[in-house]
């Protein structure tokens, strides 16, 4: 009864189908998967269609990108309502600056006379959330790298010649559209960060959780964020960010987390929604004229969907 809550597909940066990220999880012995593709809640359906029949409950989930005193910091964002029109209005907004940033990106490279098309990498991609994984694969399929780390050292990390920066929405906005979309906030992969101190200060700030296990994490790391979750009072979660084949091997399957972790995560969006809802009904007590509290979950639906107990878990009964 394991979970993996960080994974992606070709609606963002990763390379697999609905069908085969499912394919991967059951062979990876996993019991309950989410699916966080960058900036985008595209796969959802096919990915939970896919993941019912083969008995894998489904998180859904989306990692946006975000900006700390010019620092960028990605933050998974669990059981967020898809409909809910800003946050459905900011993921917009995001893929087309990913989609003018690769035109960019490809424009830089033309003038170095690499000549890859624009519509090459879109029609490649085909998705809505397309980045620098994308212009990476053009530039491997055109023959002017022989490897994506390639195309991302020559021309793609930061401040190489093919390198554009990304405009990012500040935490704070992050924070507020994930929590009024009824869904609760995780900080990804801290040890990316290389600044610990982070990790308190996005608690102060209402994070719900800390993702602890990550294939870049040491096993020192991992300890150490699952004892800061416990004395910041967050929940901990963790996930392989598997991109399937982008990166070497895929990482599904070497990270992952007990099913009670899932339910501590599922627990605190129940909370989060109850606490909106209050905060509503006062507002409404308070009359027209009290000042407004946004209370944007409370158009979500009432509970998170329960996910369906495997029949193993129903034969133990047990929560590993
Ligand atoms: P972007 O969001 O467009 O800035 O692209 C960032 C994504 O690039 C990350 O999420 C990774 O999936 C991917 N990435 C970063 N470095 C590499 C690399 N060396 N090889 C392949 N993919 C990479
Ligand atoms: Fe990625
Ligand atoms: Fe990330
Ligand atoms: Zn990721």
């Amino acid at each position: 009864m394991f979970a993996d809550l960080h994974l992606h597909t070709l609606f963002s940066d990763g390379t697999y189908t609905p069908a085969g990220l499912v394919d991967a999880a059951v062979a990876a012995g996993l019991s309950e998967i989410a699916l966080t593709d960058h900036d985008t809640v595209d796969g959802w359906e096919e990915v939970s269609a896919h993941a019912e029949q083969a008995g894998l409950a489904f998180v859904p989930g989306t990692e946006l990108t975000a900006e700390l005193n010019g620092r960028e910091l990605h933050i998974l964002g669990y059981y967020v309502d898809s409909a809910h029109p800003e946050l459905a209005g900011e993921l917009r907004s995001a893929q087309e600056i990913r989609c003018r940033r690769v035109r960019e990106m490809v424009a830089r490279l033309n003038d170095l006379n690499i000549a890859i098309s624009v519509d090459a990498v879109l029609e490649a991609a085909r998705c809505r959330a397309p980045g620098r994984p994308h212009v990476a694969r053009a530039l491997v399929a055109a023959g002017f790298c022989t490897s994506l780390d390639e195309a991302f050292e020559r021309y793609l990390k930061k401040d190489r010649p093919g390198w554009v920066p990304k405009p990012k929405m500040s935490v704070t906005k992050a924070l507020r559209l994930i929590h009024a979309a009824g869904g609760v906030a995780v900080i990804a992969h801290p040890g990316l960060n290389h600044d610990d101190r982070l990790v308190g200060r996005l608690a102060r700030m209402g994070f719900d959780g800390i993702e602890c296990r990550h294939p870049k994490h040491s096993p020192a790391a991992t300890a150490r964020y699952e004892e800061m979750a416990r004395e910041l009072g967050l929940v901990a979660t963790g996930g392989s960010d598997c991109h399937g084949t982008t990166k070497n091997r895929p990482t599904i399957g070497t990270v992952r987390i007990p099913r009670s972790w899932v339910d501590a995560l599922r627990q605190r969006v129940a909370e989060r929604r109850a606490e909106a809802r209050k905060a509503a009904k006062a507002a409404k007590a308070a009359g027209p004229d009290a000042p407004q509290i946004n209370a944007g979950a409370d158009a979500c639906p009432a509970s998170p969907p329960a996910s369906p107990p495997t029949p193993e878990a129903q034969e133990s009964g047990s929560i590993p």
